[in-house]
């Protein structure tokens, strides 16, 4: 795998960003554009390094599967938030970053023509033995899917993960057919839970980590405010319709402290409180948009 440093912001293409943020226990540096100033991981990798990362990644990760009942009636909220007034019967929908099927199975289950793209090979043997179905492992760019068109494309959780989110959403406007709609969810850098885990890593020199690494690390590439999003969108020549913060924890509670630097003993009486926090109170961490081509 080659992994490379950015010389240039990735977003406007001016020199030299500048460090922001040193997490070395993600083995990652955060650097910020001065001109933009978006921040991102510093790192960046091309699409077969990017292929091989996530071909493991999910194999190697455990609770995939565990986990995944529990997200049925978000699939069915996300849903409802591309397509609250459509049919979803005959729709083609693709589902890019489709993990286990998951939302394909659902989408399936109410008429929809479903495809998907999915890099883990532990993720795509899943989404057959469980839904059957079939995922592909070739990225948009792959010239298979110059002559494919859908109505509907889904983005769930993917688009900080990309070394070039710009090219990317380029490509998805392109797979459109004219009308169609692409939704995505993605971390969002505003909200309390962002400042809170920024400022914290920020103010300790990196020592207060945690949160931080949650949100930036080798896989997490980085994180946008709805207006750079806006922005990424309308480049790619789409109409933004829906653009908003939302809560939406893809685990519960407790397993964001799978990687906190204390005891295992302490992680265990803590972690009824974590799932209740996310349960009771859970703060908006992610930017859900909607966006039409034409
Ligand atoms: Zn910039």
């Amino acid at each position: 795998m080659r992994i490379e440093r950015q010389t240039h912001c990735k977003f406007c293409g001016e020199p030299a960003p500048a460090s922001y943020l040193a997490l070395p226990d993600a083995c990652v540096e955060v650097v910020r554009c001065g001109l933009c100033r978006m921040p991102f991981v510093s790192q960046t990798y091309d699409d077969q390094s990017a292929r091989e990362l996530y071909e493991r990644v999910l194999d190697e990760t455990t609770g995939y599967e565990t986990f995944e009942p529990a997200r049925s009636p978000r699939f069915r909220y996300l849903l409802d938030c591309v397509l609250p007034e459509a049919q979803v019967e005959g729709l083609r929908v693709l589902d890019v970053g489709a993990g286990g099927g998951g939302f394909l199975g659902m989408a399936r289950g109410l008429g929809a023509e479903v495809t998907g793209i999915e890099f883990s090979s532990a993720a795509r043997a899943h989404a057959v033995t469980t839904y059957g179905i079939e995922l592909s492992a070739l990225p948009v760019t792959d010239p298979a899917w110059d002559g494919r068109r859908f109505d509907v494309i889904t983005v769930w959780d993917l688009l900080e993960h990309l070394a070039d989110p710009r090219s990317f959403l380029r490509r998805i406007a392109e797979l459109l057919v004219p009308g169609g709609r692409v939704a995505i969810t993605t971390p969002a850098r505003e909200g309390a839970l962002h400042r809170v885990s920024m400022s914290l890593a920020r103010l300790t020199g990196g020592r207060l980590s945690m949160l931080a690494r949650h949100r930036y690390n080798l896989l997490h590439l980085q994180i946008f405010r709805r207006n750079d999003l806006r922005a990424l969108l309308e480049d790619a020549g789409l109409t933004v319709r829906t653009l908003e913060l939302i809560s939406d924890f893809s685990y519960p509670g407790s397993w964001y402290l799978r990687t906190a630097r204390i005891p295992d003993s302490l992680k265990r009486v803590l972690a009824p409180a974590a799932d209740l926090y996310l349960q009771r109170i859970p703060p908006r961490n992610k930017i859900v948009a909607v966006a039409r081509r034409g």
